[in-house]
């Protein structure tokens, strides 16, 4: 994919996360990891050299370049122009620091998260190349109910009530959603514990904060979260009669409908490469 491309799909991206309502202020960010095509384009742009150090080593993404957006800036501004409100890195060949490929923006403060998960991807050999984090409305509210926090079971909770909403929860996000209990946003704590998750799932859910997701690209990314977040609207309108008819609970789909979606869309159960 060209880097033109990349650069129109992220800014497709940004409007919708914009017109959503989950991209307040400069609230959510995002990753994209370019292939070696943007190597002329980022020469062309080249900027003085100045390392900027990670705080980390990681050494399966050295030497690769990413789209990151920028710190403070804000998503509908990134809409409208991703290379005045973010900017492309290079990760050093040595996997601990990064130079401005493209005129520099400093990085979201969510980088440690991004790059970890970046690196886990390259690391098991993952198509992937986005990550994102945004702050879907209904999926925050309901983790605001200890219950829809309860990650004992696989599926867990949250994953079973979204799945049994409409059967295209399950066929689109066939690997539910993760649970990561609530850290401070930026800390090493948030992306050790997103790391831990993301090895199961596309989308882990951020308690009382937001969304993490990865995908093929920043559209599938979006497209999961999406997907998952219709779900938990879903639910919260069919609780809102509840609150009018208390005699009546939200039924969901029953256990053998949702096993006929997994058997006729031959869903995975992890992720495929
Ligand atoms: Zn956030």
């Amino acid at each position: 994919m060209s880097m033109t491309h990349v650069l129109d799909q992220i800014a497709e991206a940004a409007g919708y996360l914009w017109q959503k309502g989950w991209g307040e202020r400069n609230g959510g960010n995002l990753t994209v990891r370019l292939d070696s095509g943007c190597d002329t384009l980022c020469q062309q742009n080249g900027q003085p050299k100045e390392t900027v150090p990670i705080g980390m080593t990681l050494p399966n993404i050295a030497g690769m370049y990413f789209y990151v957006k920028g710190t403070q800036k804000r998503m509908r501004d990134l809409a409208r122009d991703p290379l005045a409100n973010g900017c492309v890195i290079r990760i050093a060949d040595t996997g601990d620091s990064f130079t401005y490929a493209t005129a520099p923006v400093p990085p979201t403060s969510e980088l440690p998260s991004h790059l970890m998960v970046q690196d886990y991807l390259m690391r098991s050999g993952s198509r992937y190349t986005a990550t994102l984090h945004t702050h879907p409305i209904e999926l925050v509210a309901l983790s605001h109910h200890r219950a829809m926090l309860d990650d004992t079971s696989r599926p867990n909770r949250l994953t079973q009530t979204l799945w049994s909403m409409i059967p295209e929860t399950l066929a689109f996000a066939p690997l539910g959603i993760g649970i990561v209990p609530y850290e401070v946003p930026g800390s090493t704590e948030l992306a050790e514990a997103t790391m831990a998750k993301i090895r199961d799932y596309d989308v882990v859910l951020w308690e009382k904060h937001g969304i993490f997701a990865v995908g093929q690209d920043i559209m599938d990314a979006f497209d999961q979260v999406d997907v998952l977040n219709k779900a938990a609207r879903i639910y919260l309108d069919a609780l809102a009669y509840t609150a009018v008819h208390p005699e009546s609970q939200p039924e969901g789909m029953t256990e053998n409908a949702m096993q006929d979606v997994q058997r006729i869309f031959h869903l995975p159960k992890q992720r495929p490469c």
